[in-house]
Parts: structure tokens; sequence; C-alpha cells
């Protein structure tokens, strides 16, 4: 059942087998396959219980609902601006619905590097095959393509770039495009509709409006949490007590970090809120003659992965989608000021955009800042910020070879190419803080898995070295960038983390 804050009036004190925190991607995940097994379940999530009649398609409105911060926290330099899902279902409630596996030769350098050698592709086949199944994923094709994605495949075509349909969990999908503030539909097989449900419906107590605190500990041992919960008719908050001898950090991977350090969880070698990697993308705009009109229809529907080469290494490279381009966050997003910026937003029906998405080398750290919040420290290194140069190299080439006029860069000033050659400014302005914008949706690896508890914080189940019944199911447990969008990665290892709870009780 999922509790109605607004009638809650008291403290509050539950008791179950295991209390998740969080319940998006990982957590929802958990908390269906430990109820499918006979456990009693406790779910609380900080964000609220909206539904798809509370989407109005109005961005005004909905950033604020369904994100934190209002989905804009920039890093500490203001470099990037992360964005992450705060509501019942987490970031799936925002998701674009892309679906990717685990790539096979990550899972071997982590295995090679982390000794996490019971993660092959082969090992977590069975754990992709069912969450896809669950979420109902399934190949996009030409109908599915807008004209933003249009232009994204004939550049890619016309230079001999690879690319490829992505696979979705959306279902029906009418083609609203406003994806990115709740399908107001319901067609995303998302994580409220899918696996929260069945948490629900199998006995899981779900709570929402309520900020968990702390995990209690005592020896070595997990006690359960504390947190506050909001009345959301009274308007005040009262005090939450779950007593539960197991509990489940499903937070995100900005808040998990957050959670570890208020609650004092050990950690001797201070590698918790250090390993963060964010995936993060750069848009490159261009000016065409034709309509695009880039937020109607799916917002990604092709991938061009020709510079995303696993197989020559692990690390670095990039991919290129299509990007989604609400009219608000385009006029916030799109660089210059004044007339320039006027220039650009009356040429908005006709311009395409390209997102280029960094598998960042760079590590970053969450630490608290002066008022307990997360404070993102992020400063790309040398390696990623030459692919991010070369990112936006091939973002003009794509543009022009599909027929763009002009060709717009990220800076902060009105930079717009009219000719390839052109493209030579990139080199000469370089990559400096806040200039270009970067963007996130993807943060991830901030409590990562590893065989050396000298070396990391949890095992290859995520559950935590030298704590017991405390576990980890979200995309803080990467130990690298997982390179794609990360949503079914953080539900294949949540289902095996759940597994492993089962079996351990
Ligand atoms: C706009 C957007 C689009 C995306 N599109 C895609 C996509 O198409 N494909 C893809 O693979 N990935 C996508 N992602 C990323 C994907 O959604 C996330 O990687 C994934 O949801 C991460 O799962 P998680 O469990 O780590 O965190 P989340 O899903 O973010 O869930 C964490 C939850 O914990 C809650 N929480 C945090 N702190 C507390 C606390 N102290 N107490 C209680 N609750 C707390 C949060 O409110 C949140 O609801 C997208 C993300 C965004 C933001």
């Amino acid at each position: 059942m999922i509790v109605d804050s607004s009638t809650v009036e008291a403290d509050v004190t539950l008791a179950a087998d295991v209390c998740v925190v969080g319940s998006g991607a990982g957590g929802s995940v958990v908390a269906a396959e430990l109820v499918a097994g006979g456990k009693s379940v406790v779910v609380l999530e900080e964000g609220h219980y909206w539904t798809s009649e509370d989407f109005t398609q109005r961005e005004e409105e909905m950033y604020p609902r369904l994100y934190r911060e209002r989905g804009t926290k920039p890093t500490a330099d203001y470099t990037v601006l992360v964005s992450q899902g705060r509501a019942l279902g987490g970031s799936t409630r925002a998701s674009f619905c892309l679906c990717f596996r685990t790539p096979r030769q990550i899972l071997a350098h982590w295995a090679e590097r982390f000794g996490l050698s019971d993660l092959a592709h082969e090992d977590l086949f069975p754990y992709f095959t069912r969450v896809e199944e669950r979420l109902a994923v399934q190949d996009m094709g030409p109908a599915e393509l807008n004209a933003n994605n249009r232009v994204l495949k004939r550049g890619a075509e016309r230079l001999g770039f690879r690319g490829r349909f992505l696979r979705h969990n959306r279902t029906d999908c009418l083609g609203c495009g406003y994806c990115a503030i709740g399908c107001a539909y319901d067609r995303k097989n998302d994580a409220l509709t899918t696996y929260l449900a069945a948490a629900s419906t199998g006995g899981a107590r779900i709570v929402p409006d309520v900020h968990v605190e702390k995990v209690r500990h005592e020896r070595g041992r997990v006690l359960g949490v504390t947190g506050r919960l909001a009345g959301t008719r009274t308007g005040k908050s009262y005090a939450l007590r779950v007593e539960a001898p197991t509990v489940v950090l499903a937070a995100g991977a900005l808040e998990s970090p957050m959670l570890w350090f208020r609650s004092d969880l050990p950690d001797r070698q201070r590698l918790a809120g250090r390993s963060l990697h964010l995936h993060p993308y750069l848009v490159v705009a261009g000016v065409f003659d034709e309509p695009i009109a880039a937020w109607q229809g799916i917002p990604h529907s092709y991938l061009v992965d020709e510079f995303l080469n696993l197989d020559k290494s692990v690390e670095g490279g990039y991919l290129a989608m299509a990007a989604s381009a609400l009219p608000i966050a385009t006029a916030a997003l799109l660089p210059g000021l004044g007339r320039d910026h006027r220039r650009l937003m009356n040429r908005y029906a006709r311009t395409a955009a390209i997102a280029f998405f960094l598998h960042d080398r760079t590590r970053g750290q969450i630490q608290a800042d002066s008022r307990g919040q997360a404070m993102i420290e992020y400063r790309l290194n040398d390696d990623d910020k030459r692919d991010a140069m070369s990112a936006m190299r091939r973002g003009c080439e794509l543009l022009f070879a599909a027929g763009a006029k002009s060709v717009v860069l990220p800076y902060n000033d009105l930079v717009e190419l009219h000719r390839r050659p052109e493209i030579q400014v990139v080199e000469e302005r370089g990559i400096l803080a806040n200039d270009p914008l970067f963007l996130s949706f993807h943060p991830q690896g901030t409590l990562p898995m590893g065989k050396e508890p000298k070396r990391s914080l949890l095992d290859s189940f995520g559950a935590a070295h030298g704590v017991t019944g405390l576990y980890v199911a979200d995309a803080s447990v990467f130990p690298t960038s997982v390179a794609v969008p990360p949503q079914i990665s953080v539900m294949a290892l949540a289902t095996r983390t759940a597994e492993r709870i089962l079996r351990a009780s």
C-alpha cells in the first residue's frame, strides 16, 4: 500500500524485515523482489506520490514537482548541471525510457580491475532478461523517429558513422514529447507503474514524503533508520523510525553517500562519495531551413555509437543521441543574451539538437556543504576535455552533413558557425570551467563495489563490507562509469541484491 501522507498527524514507528530507502530504479526493484520472496518491506521515499493526473505538461510546474532542486543542481564550479528525480519512482518518472544493458567490456574491466569476476555478462544475462521483460522493453523503429532523430540518422548515414535504433521501456506511446516532465498517459513502464505497483500489491508499505536522516547501527549490525515525515495536510513534520535488521540504501548516487556520511558508517579508507562519474553531456544545435519541432515525438529513438569503441579501450569515448528540447529548458540552455538569444529562440522550431554523452574518466566527489547538503566537486580531466572537443567537432560535422544552415556550440556566448572549417574555434577556446555547459542525468559510482575492502565499500551483491544487514542497490555501486544510460544496469544489479538478501535470511 502507498501511505497517504496527508493522513499522518503524529510520530510514526514501523517494523519490517527490510527497510528500503529510495524508490527509484534500484529501490523499487529490491522492494518488489523481496515482497515476492515473502519479506515484509517498508519503502521510504523523500519525494511525493505524483500520478499521471498530476502531470500537467507544463515545465514550470513539473520540474519543481518531479526533480531534486528543480532539476538543476550545479557542480561547485557550475560546469555541469545535474538532474535527479525526487518522487515516488525516482528518476525513472522523468526518464526517456532508453534501455541499455551494461556493456560486456565494462563488466570484464570490473572483473579484472576490481575483482568483480561474478558479474560477467553471462552471469548478468538472466537479470537483464528478467528486468527487460518486466519493463516490456522493445525496439524503436522508423515509425518512432521524430524530425530531430531523422537529422541525426541522416547526418550519420551520409558520413558513414555507425548507428542503430534504440530500445525503450514504453508501450503504445502517443509521442507527445513530454517524457522529461512525466508521462501524462502512463505509457512509460517506469519504476512506479511496474515494480512499485507490484511491491504495493504484494504488501509493501510505501511511504512518500519521508526524508531519511540516518541508518541506525551498533557493533557492526544495522538496526533500522530514522527520518522526518512531512504531513502534507498539517504542514508539520513528524519523527519516523523504522526497526529493521536489513536496510537497503537506494537514494541515488548523490544522496546515498550523504546517508553514509550522516550515519557515520565505517569508511576507513575514506572512499564514500569519492569516485563520482557524471556521464556528462553537451548539446550541439543545428539551424535548418525546414521545420524540425524537436519538442514533438519520442525524444530519443536513434543512437550513433561510432565514437564509443569499448573493444579498443574501456575508457573514454562518447555516444550521440538527439536531445530533448522542451521550450523552457531550451531557452535556459541556449547560449547568448538579449538580441542573440532572441534570434536563436525565433528559430527554435527549425532547430535540431544532438547530445553527446561522455564515458567519463574524471572522478568527482560528493561532500557535505556547510548546511549538510550534497556538494558536487567535478572538474573534467584532460582526457575528457579532449573527448568533449572531439564531440563538438563531430556534432558540427553531423549537423552540416544533415543539411544544417548553421551550427550553434554550447558556449556561454553565441558561437554560431556557418561553414565546417570554422569548427577550429573549438581548439581555440578549449574547455574552461562553466564554458561550455555540460548537463548530467546519470550520476553514479559514489559507493563502489569491489572485492577488496581496502579499495571498495561493497561486495559484488551490494552488501557493505563490515556492516551486517546493510546493502546498497542504486547507481552508486558502479566502480567506473557504465558508459551507457544506467537504468537497466541499476535494476539488474538490484535484482541480484534482492536475491542475496533472500538467501542470507
Ligand atoms: C531526466 C532523466 C532522464 C533519464 N532517462 C534515462 C533513460 O532514458 N535511460 C536510462 O537508462 N537512464 C535514464 N536516466 C537515469 C536513470 O533514471 C537513473 O540512472 C536511475 O533511475 C538511477 O536509479 P537510482 O535508484 O540510483 O536513483 P533514483 O531513480 O534517482 O531514485 C532515488 C530516489 O531516492 C530518493 N531519496 C534520495 N534521498 C533520500 C532520502 N534521504 N530519504 C528518502 N528518499 C531519498 C530520491 O527522492 C529518489 O526518488 C534518466 C535520468 C533523468 C534525471
